[in-house]
């Protein structure tokens, strides 16, 4: 499989290439030339598999080249190995229709771990493969920082620069982050900023000829292909439970930079019948507007209690509009300048076409938000954070026909936030014994200015060069 960049000039690379360069030199995103398909038959097959060999198989295709199948499958085994449920992410039935997929039973309480405790092992892997470091540089609205430091800290060859938007994480978001004491693991607060500003650091960073020359800059963000393909695996796992493929099943999916969902639409052109992708956004809803009404224009962040969605800017929705609108990168690069330089664009009638063949969106707000939660304490007995409150209110308010399951991605623990949870439920959720005495450590953080010089500058002292096999 090799894989080809939504801007159109960047050479195309194999799947260990794109693990490690993150970002396309072209600043586009990397895409596999084709979407690979699965029989109605080699579904069927995968019904009742455990998780680990559910999640090899379904991979294999886009990994092939440059890991063996039998290779995959002890790095699913390891990395799956590591969650606290046997299923790995299990459903939980909430009424006739609406179902959770819990997706927070790994070691950091969100569903980032999934992708990023198999993309820790296959950073190792094939950084020892080519005597190379990697220079991690990421920016977190809280849970992929926390799933990126566990699943890299004290491994050989990478180091982590996590910026996050000092002041904009929840406490136990910040302390997962920066209680982690590991040599090559530097976590920096980011004054005065969004993530927006933090995602875009981090952009300008792959960008940076001065940077890139001396140090190989990686990602751990969704902007990472492989984070991406480790998620397509739950949509798959869901829907086989639910009758797929003799029964469509649609997704509700809490989104802040559509790569949860697009994993969803992934999984869709690999075969799987999904009847509906609903992108459900709080008030931070250019996803909302740009799926509802072709607007695509980022307006200033506003903070909620759903921290992991306050994002204005989201850099999968790129990969969607590349594939709908006809894989064309030379315009889409053309698109995105005008984007760039002025926060605003329009889709074109083939994206917006494509898009709503298989998406739709709500957008909720913070009572919406509660209500959900209390509904589903009140109703079903399920204690759920603010994030996948944000799905189920958009599920329920889908309009999908009855016989259609709509599953809502689960996608932090509630104790990750309890003082939202607590407000609109009275209950208040147990941190599980697995996150140990998160608030009896020490923390380790470096206040910087939200500016690319002061975070260049500081990588550029703390990072270890490139090494002896170049950059690829
Ligand atoms: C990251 C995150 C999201 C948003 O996922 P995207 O892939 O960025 O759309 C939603 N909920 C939680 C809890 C998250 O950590």
């Amino acid at each position: 499989m090799d894989y080809v960049s939504t801007r159109g000039r960047a050479p195309a690379l194999d799947f260990a290439g794109v693990t490690l360069a993150g970002l396309a030199s072209d600043g586009g995103l990397y895409v596999p030339r084709t979407w690979p398909r699965f029989t109605h038959e080699e579904i069927e097959a995968f019904a009742g598999l455990p998780y680990a060999e559910l999640a090899a198989r379904v991979m294999q295709p886009f990994v092939a080249g440059s890991l063996s199948a039998e290779r995959l499958r002890e790095l699913t085994a390891e990395a799956y190995g590591r969650f606290a449920h046997a299923a790995v992410t299990p459903l939980v039935q909430l009424d006739e229709q609406n179902w959770l997929l819990e997706l927070f039973h790994g070691p950091t309480l969100a569903f980032k771990d999934v992708a990023l405790q198999l993309l820790g092992l296959l950073f190792e892997e094939f950084l020892e493969r080519s005597g190379r470091n990697l220079t991690i540089v990421g920016a977190t609205s809280g849970d992929t920082g926390s799933a990126a430091i566990d699943a890299v800290a004290g491994r050989a060859g990478v180091q982590v620069f996590m910026l996050h938007p000092k002041g904009r994480v929840s406490d136990v978001q910040r302390r997962q982050m920066t209680t982690v004491l590991a040599p090559n693991i530097h976590n920096i607060a980011l004054e005065d900023a969004s993530f927006d500003d933090a995602q875009a650091i981090v952009k300008k960073m792959f960008a940076d000829a001065t940077m890139t020359d001396r140090f190989a800059i990686g990602a751990v963000n969704s902007i990472n292909w492989a984070r991406l393909m480790a998620q397509v695996v739950y949509y798959f796992a869901a829907a086989l439970q639910l009758g797929a493929p003799h029964r469509p099943v649609a997704f509700s999916v809490p989104t802040g930079n559509f790569g949860d969902v697009f994993a969803g639409y992934v999984a869709a052109q690999m075969g799987l019948p999904i009847a509906r992708l609903i992108v459900a956004t709080n008030v931070n809803d250019i996803l909302h507007r740009a799926l509802s009404a072709g607007d695509y224009s980022a307006g200033e962040v506003t903070p909620t209690a759903a921290p992991s969605m306050d994002i204005q800017v989201s850099s999968n929705f790129e990969r969607l509009l590349f594939d709908v609108g006809g894989r064309d990168g030379i315009a889409l690069a053309g698109q995105m300048a005008g984007f760039e330089a002025t926060r605003a664009m329009r889709l074109t009638n083939a994206q917006r076409e494509g898009a709503a063949a298989l998406f739709s969106s709500a957008r909720a707000d913070a009572a919406h938000m509660a209500r959900a939660m209390r509904w589903a304490w009140d109703d079903a007995g399920q204690v759920i954070d603010p994030h996948t409150a944000i799905g189920l209110h958009a599920a329920r308010a889908s309009g999908l026909a009855p016989q259609v399951p709509v599953v809502t991605l689960a996608t932090a623990h509630p104790a990750k936030f309890p003082a939202a949870v607590e407000r609109a439920t009275g209950q208040c959720p147990p941190l599980p014994a697995r996150v140990g005495d998160l608030f009896g450590r020490e923390e380790r953080v470096t206040d910087l200015p939200g500016s690319y010089e002061a975070v260049a500058a500081y990588v550029a002292a703390h990072a270890e060069p490139k090494g002896k096999a170049g950059r690829t």
